[in-house]
């Protein structure tokens, strides 16, 4: 499915029905953490530029404190062109805003949609709409995927499971308009090093446009 049919079908989804699906698996958080840990490979999830700034906003520091280029696309030295941002990452793999301590995320209120949504997707078409979060996904109902999470199950409240939908809606518009963003805005560059094609143009991994740099 071409992309701006996938944003119509996210825009047409049926809220009744994603609530339906998210309360038949059942989900309540246990705080066990493992979304926002390594585990056996560095934390990987999809924020988008403007989340970038909504954390940084917090006085949370610089871009690169705050997202990392999205791996997939660079070369085995780190470097190449890429078309996402990853949360940061600490030492250990895990995302930089876990506290290890309080096994809690520290930008609760600002963190990014696919947090908000864990464990939950959306798939449509031909699978595209949301970026898969870490985890394989377990179940499924209609356009709803869940992924791997012990808080899979547990029972929810229809009031929570609407309120998920919603914001799983929302995060499969948001998606696909920052993909259609990036490919409408994507510029083949020649330059060395780390380049991540975004969806408001080509930036270092500092978050700096490639002009100020090159
Ligand atoms: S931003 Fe918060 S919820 Fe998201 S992975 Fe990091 S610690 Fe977990």
């Amino acid at each position: 499915m071409e992309l701006e049919a996938e944003l119509a079908a996210a825009r047409d989804l049926d809220m009744a029905g994603i609530a339906d699906a998210i309360e038949r698996i059942g989900f309540e958080c246990t705080r066990c953490g493992h979304c926002c840990k390594g585990m056996d490979e560095e934390h990987t999830a999809t924020v988008f530029p403007d989340e970038i700034r909504a954390i940084q906003a917090g006085e949370r520091g610089e871009w690169r404190d705050v997202a990392r280029p999205m791996p997939y696309g660079l070369d085995a030295d780190g470097e190449g062109e890429t078309f996402e941002w990853a949360l940061q990452t600490d030492d250990c793999g895990d995302c930089s805003f876990y506290d290890a301590d309080g096994g809690a995320c520290s930008i609760y209120a600002d963190r990014p949609l696919i947090c908000e949504t864990y464990p939950f997707s959306i798939a449509l078409g031909d699978g595209g709409a949301t970026s898969e979060p870490m985890g394989s996904v377990v179940d499924c109902e209609g356009p709803v995927r869940a992924h791997e999470c012990e808080g899979l199950g547990r029972a929810i409240s229809r009031d929570e499971a609407e309120e998920l939908a919603v914001t799983l809606k929302e995060r499969a518009i948001r998606d696909l308009k920052e993909a259609i963003a990036v490919r409408e805005n994507y510029e083949p560059v020649d330059v060395e090093g780390v380049v991540v094609h975004d969806s408001e143009g080509q930036k270092r991994p500092d978050g700096a446009t490639l002009d100020a740099h090159d």
